[in-house]
C-alpha cells in the first residue's frame, strides 16, 4: 500500500498555483508549497490563500540560482533562508520547513554548504528532501506515468512537482486519480527518511548528513 505526499517547489506562481489549489480542493489533498523568497515579494496572496486552505509552506530559498552547496561567499547561504523566512513569516510552519535544491532533482552535495547546515540546525529549521523526482519542469506532456512508476516503487514517496507555467500542472488532476484508482492515499506529512534534520536536530548519522553537505571535512561543533 502506497501512500503519496505532495510537494509543489519555485512558486508561488500567479496563475499556476491558484489551479493547483483548485485541483487539490477538488481531490481534499493537503500538500506544502516551498515558496521563493523573490516571488514571495510581491505574491504573498498566493500562499496566504493556500495557507488559509491548510497546505504548509516552507521555504525554498529566496532566488533559487546558485545551490547553497556551491555557493563559497560568505553569508549567502544563510541569507538566502533567512530572508526567504522573513517573507514567510506568519504562514511558516512551526517546525520550519525548509528545502534545499542541486542539480536535476540529484541528493548530493550541492544541496547545502557547511553555513547553510550550521543555519538551519542554529535556527531548529526542518529540513526536506524527497524521494520521488518524476522531472515535471523537463517533461510536461509525460511526467504523470513516471511519477507513478517511481511513487508505487515507495511505500511512502514524497514527491516534488513545480507550481511553475510548464504546462506540468493541467495534468495534476489526472495524476491524482490514477494513483487513487491503484490504491494510493494522500496524506500531508513527510517520510522520515526524507528528513535529516528535525527542528534543528539531526535525524541521520553524520556520515549520511555530510552527503549533503559540500566541503570534505564535517564537523558537530
Ligand atoms: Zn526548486
Amino acid at each position: 500500500m502506497t501512500s503519496i505526499t505532495l510537494t509543489f517547489d519555485n512558486g508561488p506562481d500567479p496563475d499556476v498555483t491558484p489551479r493547483v489549489l483548485e485541483t487539490l480542493r477538488r481531490h481534499q489533498i493537503q500538500s506544502t508549497f516551498f515558496v521563493l523568497g523573490e516571488k514571495m515579494r510581491d505574491r504573498r496572496s498566493v500562499a496566504e490563500h493556500a495557507h488559509a486552505e491548510g497546505h504548509w509552506i516552507g521555504n525554498h530559498t529566496y532566488n533559487h540560482i546558485v545551490p547553497l552547496g556551491m555557493s563559497v561567499e560568505r553569508g549567502i547561504a544563510a541569507g538566502e533562508i533567512q530572508r526567504t523566512e522573513e517573507l514567510i513569516g506568519d504562514l511558516a510552519h512551526p517546525h520550519r520547513f525548509f528545502r534545499p535544491f542541486g542539480g536535476g532533482g540529484l541528493l548530493d552535495r550541492r544541496l547545502l554548504n557547511r553555513e547553510a547546515l550550521k543555519h538551519l540546525r542554529d535556527n531548529a529549521y526542518t529540513c526536506v528532501l524527497w524521494n520521488v523526482v518524476p522531472e515535471d519542469w523537463a517533461r510536461p506532456e509525460t511526467w504523470v506515468e513516471r511519477a507513478l512508476d517511481m511513487s508505487f516503487a515507495q511505500t511512502h514517496a514524497l514527491v516534488v512537482l513545480h507550481d511553475l507555467p510548464t504546462g506540468a500542472m493541467r495534468d495534476l488532476d489526472r495524476f491524482i486519480s490514477l494513483a487513487k484508482d491503484r490504491g494510493a492515499t494522500f496524506r500531508q506529512d513527510f517520510p522520515k527518511s526524507c528528513i535529516p534534520i528535525e527542528r534543528g536536530e539531526l535525524t541521520q548519522s553524520v556520515q549520511s548528513i555530510e552527503t549533503y553537505v559540500s566541503e570534505d571535512a564535517y564537523s558537530t561543533s
